[in-house]
């Protein structure tokens, strides 16, 4: 279990001070200037020597990720852009952060923005978000008011202005360059890549996108070590994380762990155990709606970082994991997530505006039995015909839990359609 003193978010439940004084109190803002001083290279190197990968879902090694962004300007600005449009079904981590310890995400914007040569940089926060967008605001007015963004930021010689843009809650806005889109002024509608925002970004400049927990680590990995950041978790899955448990656990959290943590442990320490036990548990869906469903079977060992998951058929994603006990009924569980992805499916690639419709209504006839169990096969065929074959990773998110359930409960599928076949199906939905 990770020591208090290695946690890096110390107000995670709001209840210490968030201002400026309680956020200096608990260690941060301290020796900003220096940390800059440092220089760009140096930064860098020690947020890639950390192992930090992306928090927002990819994973994709921080560090690298700046490293793409030009070393002299060509004329055009840098920006960085920061994604707080928390919009997963399940991800509810950046919010605490926002809320209780903004401080931590402002003096990471700064650094982080001094790394890769911007002056300023965006923060686009989710619609729903109002409470953490005023929390958010407020932070960012203090810090201006104390000289740790403007001219000379923190004393530091980078200049950096931070600003807060709210969204109008599409869960889309939360792919970056369907955010960028959207902080234009426009639709948000993904661009096709290349290019990649680090050569075209905002406004056609080089831009990088990071999720709020990447960028609001940094300063603690900077202040305490690479090394220290690293020797979390397993290899290539450094680090502490955020991590949050939803669903039916007896106390569902947030909470900040060490990476590879096991599920049992993550469900069991933290989540309080499963409703009525572990041997009550049916599956989980561990990061995020998107990343494909384990039943209990495979969780016995299962461990909580990028490279078990992928090994295993699902993905990390943001680490917020959904627990579904025994009475949960799977089919409607991804049925709905199905109706949510149509339904935030921007329309604009073919795959994705069809695709994402066809398997929301296989899925509707499925959840009451009344298909055919060659049904199953098509709907599998439809969500592979969608994933790899549109313009972002929507199309993905919508395949993935529907063959995951194909995957790990297609007995259960079957079960209800010959259920409905002979009569006994319309008493289980009733039941439901
Ligand atoms: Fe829009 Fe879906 Fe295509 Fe993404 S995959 S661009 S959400 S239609």
């Amino acid at each position: 279990m990770l020591k208090d003193e290695d946690r890096i978010f110390t107000n995670l439940y709001g209840m210490g001070d968030r201002s400026l004084q309680g956020a200096r109190a608990r260690g941060h803002w301290d020796g900003t200037a220096g940390l800059i001083q440092n220089g760009r290279d140096w930064i860098i190197q020690q947020v890639k020597d950390s192992g930090l990968r992306g928090r927002g879902g990819a994973g994709f090694p921080t560090g690298l990720k700046w490293s793409f962004m030009p070393k002299e300007s060509d004329g055009r600005p840098s920006y960085l852009v920061i994604n707080a449009d928390e919009s997963e079904p399940a991800t509810c981590k950046d919010r605490e952060i926002m809320r209780h310890d903004p401080h931590t995400l402002i003096e990471g914007a700064l650094i982080a923005g001094f790394a890769m040569g911007a002056h300023a940089s965006y923060i686009y926060i989710r619609g729903e978000f109002i409470r953490e967008r005023e929390a958010l605001q407020a932070a960012i007015d203090e810090a201006y008011e104390d000289g740790l963004l403007g001219d000379n930021a923190a004393g530091s010689g980078w200049d950096f202005d931070l600003f807060l843009t709210h969204g109008a809650g599409a869960y889309i806005c939360g792919e970056e360059t369907g955010l960028l889109e959207s902080l234009e002024g426009k639709k948000g509608m993904p661009r096709m890549k290349p290019p990649f925002p680090a050569g075209a970004g905002l406004y056609g400049c080089p831009t990088t996108v990071n999720n709020v927990e990447s960028i609001a680590v940094v300063p603690t990995i900077l202040r305490r070590g690479a090394e220290w950041f690293a020797g979390f978790g397993r290899q290539n899955n450094s680090g502490t994380k955020l991590f949050a448990l939803t669903g039916h656990v007896n106390t569902p959290c947030v909470f900040e762990e060490e990476m590879s943590l096991s599920v049992r442990e993550m469900i069991e320490k933290h989540g309080g155990g499963v409703r009525g036990g572990w041997d009550n548990l049916k599956a989980i869906i561990p990061g995020g709606a998107s990343c494909p469903i384990l039943p209990k079977s495979e969780l016995e060992d299962a461990i909580m970082d990028f490279d078990w998951m992928r090994e295993h058929k699902s993905s990390f994603g943001t680490g917020c994991m959904i627990v579904m006990d025994q009475d949960t009924d799977v089919i409607k569980a991804v049925w709905r997530l199905s109706k949510f992805f149509r339904h935030e499916s921007c329309g604009q690639c073919t795959p994705c505006r069809e695709g994402t419709g066809w398997m929301m209504r296989i899925m509707d006839r499925l959840v009451r039995g009344e298909a055919e169990i060659e049904e199953i096969d098509m709907l599998f065929d439809i969500s592979k015909k969608v994933e790899g074959h549109t313009i972002c990773a929507l199309g993905d998110a919508a395949a993935w839990p529907v063959q995951g359930l194909i995957r790990h409960f297609r007995d259960e599928i079957e079960d209800r359609i010959r259920r409905h076949k002979t009569g006994r199906g319309i008493t289980v939905m009733a039941a439901q």
